[in-house]
């Protein structure tokens, strides 16, 4: 370099980690509109895989709707593609990736292969009465996507979108609570161990994810604005 270029910033890369209503889209998409970073959701990108009939969709339907894990093979080449995909703003906050140890390790060479690195790793800490309790109320235009909740952030009017005017609302059909025991269940087994894997490399922020949105949305706006200050 010359000294007139400028070196192109690298894209920042954010794992939300946490279980099943710990908040972790609600908070991705507010980092998102921030920092101009893109959310990437495995669950977001398998249910399009579910809609659009794709092999990769098929073979994941009946684990999802029993609240399992998809396949690390499946999982991991679909994040793969978006990655490839490129559209990745100022960088990517991974939300519902990694969930095993083995989409963890999986992930540095993904990110590798588009030129990315890990930069932090925020843990979303609720517990799983409170989880249960925000699971069950929740519901999302189908217009644009925003999220609510019956009792912590019901809509304007009624069965009317805040942010977009639609009146179509949808409930996942995997937040029922027979799946979201087995959800939780696939959580503590396999995905809170991967806390202790960060912390181990040092990129670990752990967060009380119990208290209000914008508090926490506050907190991890820190995290973001220290990773890119250094
Ligand atoms: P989510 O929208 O993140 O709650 O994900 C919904 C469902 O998609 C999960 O219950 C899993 O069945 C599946 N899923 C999403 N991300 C992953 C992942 N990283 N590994 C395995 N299964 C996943």
């Amino acid at each position: 370099m010359d000294g007139s270029q400028t070196p192109t910033k690298p894209k920042l890369v954010l794992i939300l980690l946490g279980p099943p209503g710990a908040g972790k889209g609600t908070q991705a998409r507010m980092l998102e509109t921030r920092f101009g970073l893109k959310q990437l959701s495995t669950g977001d990108l398998l249910r399009a895989a579910v809609a659009q009939g794709t092999a990769a969709g098929l073979a994941a339907k009946a684990v999802m709707d029993a609240g399992g894990l998809v396949s690390d093979d499946i999982v991991i080449a679909i994040l793969r593609d978006r990655l490839a995909a490129g559209d990745l703003g100022r960088g990517v906050i991974l939300d519902g990736f990694p969930r095993t140890e083995g989409q963890a390790i999986a992930l540095d060479a993904l990110l590798g292969e588009v030129g990315l690195r890990l930069d932090a790793a925020v843990a979303l800490e609720v517990d799983d009465g409170e989880m249960v309790r925000r699971i069950a109320g929740r519901f999302t235009c189908k217009g644009c996507g925003e999220g609510y909740h019956d009792d912590f952030k019901p809509t304007r009017e009624a069965g009317i979108c805040d942010g977009c005017g639609g009146t179509e609302m949808v409930r996942r059909a995997d937040d029922k609570a027979e799946t979201v025991a087995a959800r939780l269940d696939a959580y503590h087994i396999e995905t809170g161990p991967l806390a202790a894997y960060y912390a181990a490399q040092g990129v670990l922020t752990r967060v009380d994810a119990m208290g209000e949105i914008g508090e926490i949305s506050a907190e991890l706006g820190c995290v973001v604005a220290s990773v890119t200050a250094t």
